[in-house]
């Protein structure tokens, strides 16, 4: 097994760091149990893609990314098992060569499966929950090194309180999917005034299986994202692929990025350069996870809320009125998604149709303001945060919105009574 000492843990967005004195890459469920039952603080890392500092640990640091074997396809059931490492990416390409897919999926698969799943990772639909409703059971290791399967059906109860876990119950070790037949998404991409698509925003969302917009600040339009599902065949070119999805939206797109980054007083002329000279309509027919997934992000901030969808529209003027009135200059799009109610105890999604806003930037300068200047429009609104983003609001405003956030402390308290699995951000929210 591969292990090291002192190791330099660093998130993806490089605003998270810790040094681990003990890390190990396991590769074997043998010895992710052999690591529980030997060292006394212990926090898992799928890819680090999370901005929050769920990763963070001075004591012992395990990766699943040498434990990601798919292990089983059941055919019969479309239910696919695999280790707790596999990458979204790994899984989509394994699931495509047999003539299958995940049914819904968020805008990047560089994370782990199961990284993704334990922060309540969402994609965009009226009808599709996040992401975790996918998982038909799961095992997890507990700290006295038990494993434990939990089913969605034979054990719901149990199942919708520790789906979302932010790895605060013990090491999810493997993982059953359902899955779907291999289908195409038919994308249309268009600009919209941002005032009318907010008029438009429930006929669309009502007549749309994937609807998603992205907000250029510093502008009066909205980009409109319309994907549908199809069986019609591809017909996206290899070389508008290329260009578009290699070349603009990511040399093109991160030069003028960082060109804002020169002058901040650029950012609104940048902002509405790009939006009248590189955003072109679009119509294509592509495989659904090709077009879920958006091409490579430049390395930047986020923090991202859900909010009960019929607030979408007030709470999306109140952010616009707070940054055309304000000294923040943004030189990142602002994402706004749908997803459909769930039960699991801690999804942002709990009990209520969601619309997620996501407040983005590029750089650190300023970052704190705006993300609290966001969080302010958030609390009003009683928002709750992404758990694998960035947010500061305290504990006491988190229980306030989710009604079985006590439920899910007594159980870590049934799983991990030592607190074996904490860090400063799990001791914190739920010790
Ligand atoms: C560029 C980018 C795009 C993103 N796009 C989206 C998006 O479209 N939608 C969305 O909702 N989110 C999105 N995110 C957020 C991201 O999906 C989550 O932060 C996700 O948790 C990251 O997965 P990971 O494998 O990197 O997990 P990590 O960040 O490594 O870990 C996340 C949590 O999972 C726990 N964990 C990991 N593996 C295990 C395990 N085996 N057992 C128990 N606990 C475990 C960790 O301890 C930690 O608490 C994006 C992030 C980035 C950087």
């Amino acid at each position: 097994m591969h292990q090291q000492h002192n190791f330099n843990f660093r998130n993806w967005a490089g605003n998270q760091s810790s040094v681990a004195k003990n890390y190990f890459a396991p590769a074997s469920e043998e010895e992710l149990v052999n690591i529980i039952r030997q060292y006394q603080k212990n926090r898992l890392v799928g890819t680090g893609h999370s901005w929050s500092s769920l990763c963070v640990t001075d004591a012992t640091l395990i990766s699943t990314v040498n434990y990601n074997q798919v292990l089983h396809l059941d055919k019969d059931n479309l239910q696919v098992t695999i280790q707790s490492g596999v990458k979204l990416w790994q899984l989509n390409a394994y699931l495509d060569q047999h003539g299958l897919a995940l049914k819904n999926l968020g805008s990047i698969s560089e994370q782990s499966v199961v990284g993704a799943i334990c922060t309540g990772t969402h994609g965009s639909g009226k009808d599709y929950q996040i992401l975790g409703s996918q998982v038909v059971s799961f095992s997890i290791i507990k700290a006295d090194g038990n494993k434990q399967v939990i089913h969605s059906e034979n054990d719901q109860v149990l199942f919708n309180q520790a789906l979302i876990n932010l790895g605060a119950l013990g090491i999810v070790s493997e993982m059953t999917l359902q899955v779907v037949p291999a289908f195409q998404l038919h994308e249309q991409i268009f600009i919209e005034d941002f005032e009318t698509a907010l008029q438009k925003l429930e006929e669309w969302r009502n007549t749309t299986d994937h609807l998603k917009f992205w907000w250029f600040p510093h502008t009066d339009k909205m980009i409109v994202y319309l994907h549908n599902r199809t069986q019609q065949p591809r017909n996206d070119s290899r070389f508008r692929q290329w260009l578009m999805e290699e070349v603009i939206s990511v040399y093109a797109y991160r030069f003028f990025v960082w060109i804002g980054t020169l002058n901040r007083n650029w950012r609104k002329t940048i902002n509405r350069m790009l939006l009248a000279n590189f955003i072109r309509p679009i119509d294509r027919i592509e495989k659904s996870y090709k077009v879920f997934n958006v091409p490579r992000p430049p390395i930047h901030r986020e923090a991202e809320w859900a909010f009960d969808v019929a607030l979408a529209a007030d709470v999306l003027r109140a952010y616009k009125q707070k940054i055309d009135n304000s000294s923040h200059r943004i030189n990142f799009l602002q994402e706004i998604r749908f997803s459909k109610a769930d039960n699991f105890a801690l999804s942002p999604s709990f009990s209520r149709d969601t619309v997620w806003i996501g407040c983005y930037n590029i750089d650190n300068f300023g970052w704190v303001e705006l993300m609290h200047d966001f969080e302010e429009i958030g609390k009003h609104y009683n928002g709750r945060p992404h758990w694998g983003k960035e947010f500061t609001v305290s504990k006491t405003y988190l229980q306030g919105q989710y009604a079985d956030w006590s439920k899910f402390v007594a159980l870590k308290s049934q799983f991990d009574p030592m607190g074996k699995f904490e860090n400063k951000m799990i001791a914190e929210l739920f010790s």
